[in-house]
């Protein structure tokens, strides 16, 4: 979601590439456009793109670009398209004032009726850009009255900086819901949408209450409350290190990118749900919404955890769409030969949508002629732009090497994906919105998965001796067991195999004995029992089982050596909640070993080659 960085600096500071560091340290959020509006003598300079911040600063490249006061935002859309014109800063009929804002704005319609009548001429299709036409009807030379004069007017949520051409040094800011902090410091102020972006250049920071209008000067700052009345709000020291307040104070990027997977989805599901219609709003497929409706068969391609993702995603859009749908490993996919009529489409799947051999895989598709769709994380990629159309994680930056966001985010995203296909064809309405009800439930399910953090580390410890393992699970709960083994071997280095638990007896229980654990998937669904002679089989051949179950399963519990527990669920959003303890259970065991799980030897976040 959306991010909001602003400086005013003592005249002769070039804040610049300030704002462009400050901005970045926001990415986390999740955005699909950026801007920012810079103060110069009489005029504002409003530099916008769609994209991530490369696309930004790409489209600054060559301009000399030098002030004291800016603000930089990034979109997370919520009204109008990610188009450059829907793209904040948002001015009004000129650009004597600039506005960026977090939130939305829920009378936004009404308003744009009054100042359209009044005369405003509106260039894009935001809720924001009412307000940038409010602060100029209401400006009787003091943009803080003018905000007070906007705010009062208009409902719903919002963290709003703005600055004017006719006031040097000034930023004014005010919220609603949406979090804004001042950062001080001898001969500036900041102000950001997240107190620790600032932490570098500042520890003492001053949180806006709500209605706050704050007034910012290179050298001072006050703050104005709800009832027009002066406060000296207390500034807080920002207690992290800059370095780990970028991961959410815990000691490794994997440990807080599988904490924050909760907030993550959060994300990725806001606004693509309406659960009472049984109805999935993906933006980025509207252009191809008829040709989604008539292919009959879809091909979903990706790499690593990505590929374990694609594997689940068939399985749904199977089950729920009634298509036919395969998965295929990106760099097979040029050997294959999967279908080209013209009723055929293929979906590519990828965090850093750079990833080589998945872009290979879609030039194929697109050679044999067939419509390309992405679910990529990285805005602007390379992938988001060659695919026909797609959807975005906005799950903010992954940059530890072993993938685990991006996975819940990608396997969710393709069950809506399913339900979305489902009822273009024949999944009843009332199922969608059994399913979708669930899917919003998802967030906190993951959170009380997470809270097993401990003990999982307390079962990691106990099999530290391990050298090799096997995962099993059955259905959806088999590509699970795939990723399962995939994080261990990531970040462990333990070898370690993903097995679909009916092929045990076909090999791979020639391997059991009483040094070889076995982590079982077996949570309540319709594999159950299935999995529970698969265990007992184990345990025959005295093999150490760590079972993955619902709570009060008594009967795993008593077979298995231990056991992890994860909530009960609809059945197809288990893999989302059994994938957290595995990569749980893979940090733990790394760490045991003192492996840098960040940075796993021999691997690449971004993999770029063939
Ligand atoms: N509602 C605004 C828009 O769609 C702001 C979205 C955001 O928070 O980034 O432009």
């Amino acid at each position: 979601m959306c991010g909001i960085y602003g400086i005013t600096a003592v005249p002769n500071t070039n804040i610049v590439p300030w704002g462009m560091a400050g901005i970045r340290r926001l990415e986390y959020r999740g955005y699909d456009s950026a801007g920012f509006a810079l103060q110069n003598s009489a005029e504002l300079t409003i530099i916008r793109s769609v994209g991530d911040i490369n696309a930004l600063r790409d489209a600054v490249s060559g301009h000399t670009l030098v002030s004291s006061v800016g603000i930089w935002h990034t979109r997370w859309a919520t009204h109008g398209a990610p188009s450059e014109r829907n793209t904040h800063p948002h001015t009004g009929c000129d650009t004597r004032f600039a506005v960026v804002h977090n939130g939305t704005i829920e009378n936004h319609d009404a308003l744009r009726r009054v100042l359209t009548a009044a005369g405003h001429r509106f260039t894009s299709e935001t809720d924001t850009e009412v307000v940038a036409h409010l602060l100029e009807m209401e400006y009787r030379g003091n943009l803080a009255e003018a905000m007070r004069a906007a705010i009062h007017q208009i409902e719903g949520t919002f963290a709003l900086v703005a600055i004017t051409a006719d006031e040097p040094g000034v930023i004014v800011a005010s919220r609603r819901s949406s979090p804004l902090a001042i950062g001080i410091l001898p001969d500036a102020r900041l102000i950001a949408s997240d107190a620790a972006a600032m932490a570098i250049h500042t520890r003492e920071v001053v949180h806006l209450e709500d209605y706050d209008i704050a007034t910012l000067s290179p050298t001072s700052h006050m703050i104005v409350d709800a009832g027009a009345v002066t406060r000296m709000r207390p500034s807080q020291a920002i207690e992290l290190e800059a370095e780990s307040a970028e991961f959410g104070g815990f000691p490794h990027r994997m440990l807080f990118e599988i904490n924050e997977q909760p907030a993550a989805l959060s994300n990725s599901l806001r606004g693509r749900i309406i659960a009472r219609e049984g109805h999935v709003r993906f933006g980025g497929l509207a252009a191809v919404e008829k040709q989604l409706s008539a292919i009959e068969d879809l091909t979903v391609v990706g790499c690593g955890t990505a590929y374990h993702a694609a594997l689940i995603g068939a399985m749904y859009i199977e089950a729920y769409a009634g298509l036919s749908a395969t998965a295929v490993l990106a760099s097979e996919y040029e050997y294959r030969r999967t279908s080209s009529r013209r009723n055929s489409a293929m979906l590519a799947i990828s965090q850093s949508g750079e990833t080589m051999d998945t872009l290979l895989a879609i030039k194929g598709g697109k050679d044999r002629g067939i419509l390309t769709l992405g679910i990529v994380n990285r805005v602007g990629s390379a992938i988001a732009r060659l695919t026909d159309a797609g959807i975005y994680n906005h799950i903010g930056p992954e940059t530890s090497v072993a993938s685990t966001k991006a996975f819940v985010s990608q396997v969710t995203l393709l069950a809506l994906l399913a339900i979305h296909l489902g009822r273009q064809r024949d999944l009843i309405r009332t199922d969608a919105e059994r399913m979708l009800e669930a899917v919003l439930r998802l967030p906190d399910k993951i959170t009380t998965a997470l809270a097993q953090s401990d003990h999982v580390r307390a079962v990691a410890e106990q099999f530290g001796w391990m050298q090799s393992c096997l995962f099993i699970g059955r259905g959806y709960q088999y590509p699970v067991a795939l990723e399962g083994a995939l994080k261990l071997k990531e970040v462990s280095y333990a070898h370690a195999e993903g097995y679909s638990a009916g092929e045990m007896k076909h090999g791979p229980l020639a391997l059991v004995d009483d040094r070889f654990p076995t982590i079982a998937i077996a949570v309540r669904d319709s594999r159950r029992k299935k999995m529970v002679a698969n265990i007992q089989e184990i345990k025959a051949r005295r093999g150490p089982v760590i079972a993955i179950a619902n709570p009060d399963d008594s009967e795993i519990a008593s077979l298995a050596d231990a056991t992890i527990t994860v909530p009960e669920d609809d059945e197809f959003l288990m893999p989302v909640l059994t994938a957290i303890p595995l990569q749980l259970f893979a940090y733990w065991m790394g760490v045991s070993r003192g492996i840098n799980v960040d940075k796993p030897r021999n691997l690449a976040k971004s993999v770029t080659t063939e």
